[in-house]
């Protein structure tokens, strides 16, 4: 590694054959950000390719599982976690990669729909930390799932197909905003006033709420609903943009939602890799793809539910190991993990923000964050010195461009993913992921050589 350190730039040393499966990879990646906009596709999609590769869904098992053998559990449609079975006992511990398939987007309210100067408007609040300025005056899908009164699941997929209409939420003009740019930037958007516009075009028989009527006579015939069973659905509302490469030269790209799908795709393509390449793993290996990181991790389908629990319970079980309480503990004390989640890169307009040499580049590796919380470390995941040790040398040995940063100068801000809550079940637990510009905005950015790097790293660590 030689006497001094210096950040590489991976394009700088990638051969011609490399940067093919590079394209590869990132062309395939592109498709499945497309796709995947929500956690239900998320989880649609994943479930798909693992199935794809050999995989058999936990719960439908019989009989004992045993080394190489490939299995995946869905958690209330939201959430998937998949397995390859090791060699080794489970209670010696399992190599764990845990990426979030929720991105930030504006949810609809129980009662959204109202009528206004001749416009149909549903009204929304924000999923996870938004800047709200972003999601004004940019073409808007809506994705989402909706019971009607029979008890009927119905899915609304519109605004992302060539032919589709989208949705739109007004900004206002320059020109009487005189008042409202002389507010905070925290406030001169009213989350109120962020309801997305449907329709208007009225239904001429019609006394009164003309367009609202005509809307909801659409959306009965289209989809078989009424207005009252926006409450019993979770529909929301993402970017219609399609993700793309950015510059001349295919360097970087953007999208909606990598983070942290850009992860979670790196953990699944990673796992389904390793178990077709390596005919017997030491470790039994899982992907962990959660739902609800962005508001907390609370719930039934984020990383804090007991059904992970019950999932590695049914691995012991399954693996002639007692699932007793002990068996768990020390399969979660035992256990690595990476906390597969994006960091904050260098934003070449605001680098007062990043102290530069505890920061991330884009396009100089994986980005691996030994601590994240806020102020004095404060809800952070510290990853001690001897398993930073071991990730190091682990990517090393693997060729794996790798760097190390902070989330931006101390007392800017701060953020954590899921790393803490594994960390808390005893395992070593390091944040490892994507760096990334415009986080949580419409249109995120990132390297294409750093989204190959990490699913290079996510493999290396798997084999172990
Ligand atoms: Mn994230
Ligand atoms: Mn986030």
């Amino acid at each position: 590694m030689g006497l001094k350190y210096e950040k590489k730039n991976i394009y700088e040393s990638l051969n011609k054959v490399e940067q093919e499966s590079m394209f590869e990879y990132t062309d395939d990646y592109i498709s499945f950000l497309d796709y995947a906009k929500t956690e239900y596709r998320c989880t649609e999609y994943f479930k798909m390719v693992l199935e794809e590769a050999g995989f058999k869904n936990l719960e439908s098992l019989q009989g004992v599982l045993s080394e190489g053998d490939k299995v995946y559990y869905i958690n209330k449609d939201r959430s998937i976690y998949a397995a390859v079975i090791g060699e080794e006992r489970l209670s010696l511990g399992m190599n764990i990669i845990g990426a979030h398939n929720d991105s930030p987007r504006l949810d609809i309210k129980p009662m959204p729909m109202f009528e206004k100067q001749n416009m149909a408007l549903l009204k929304t609040q924000y999923y996870g930390g938004v800047k709200k300025y972003q999601w004004l005056s940019i073409p808007l899908s809506m994705y989402g799932i909706v019971y009607n009164e029979k008890g009927e699941k119905v899915e609304i997929i519109i605004g992302d197909k060539k032919d589709d209409p989208c949705f739109t939420i007004t900004d206002l003009l320059p020109h009487l905003s005189r008042e409202q740019l002389e507010l905070k930037a925290n406030k001169f958007i009213d989350p109120e006033n962020m309801s997305v516009i449907i329709g208007s075009i009225p239904n001429k028989d019609e006394k009164s709420e003309k367009v609202k009527h005509n809307i909801l006579k659409i959306l009965n015939k289209k989809y078989g609903i009424n207005e009252i069973d926006f409450a019993r659905s979770d529909i929301r509302f993402v970017p219609s943009f399609k993700s793309k490469y950015i510059g001349f030269d295919k360097g970087l790209i953007a999208g909606y939602g990598q983070d942290d799908r850009v992860c979670a795709y790196a953990a699944v393509k990673a796992i389904i890799d390793i178990s077709e390449e390596k005919k017997v793993l030491k470790k039994t290996c899982v992907a962990l793809i959660v739902d609800k990181e962005e508001i907390g991790s609370e719930g039934n389908t984020s990383m804090n539910s007991q059904a992970f629990e019950m999932f590695i319970a049914n691995l012991l079980d399954n693996t002639e190991e007692n699932s007793c309480n002990l068996a768990m503990y020390k399969t979660f004390n035992n256990s690595k993990m990476i906390s597969a989640d994006v960091a904050n890169a260098v934003d070449p307009m605001y680098e007062e923000v990043s102290d530069i040499q505890n920061s991330n580049i884009l396009g100089c590796g994986v980005a691996i964050e030994k601590y994240t919380g806020a102020g004095g470390k404060y809800s952070a995941n510290d990853a001690s010195a001897e398993y930073t040790s071991y990730i190091m040398n682990l990517f090393d040995k693997n060729n794996i461009i790798y760097q190390f940063g902070t989330l931006g100068k101390i007392e800017k801000g701060g953020g954590g993913t899921i790393a803490y809550i594994l960390a808390n079940k005893g395992m070593e637990v390091i944040d490892c992921g994507t760096s990334i510009l415009s986080m949580h905005s419409p249109y995120e950015l990132t390297s294409t050589a750093d989204i190959y790097m990490t699913y290079k790293a996510y493999k290396s660590f798997y084999i172990g």
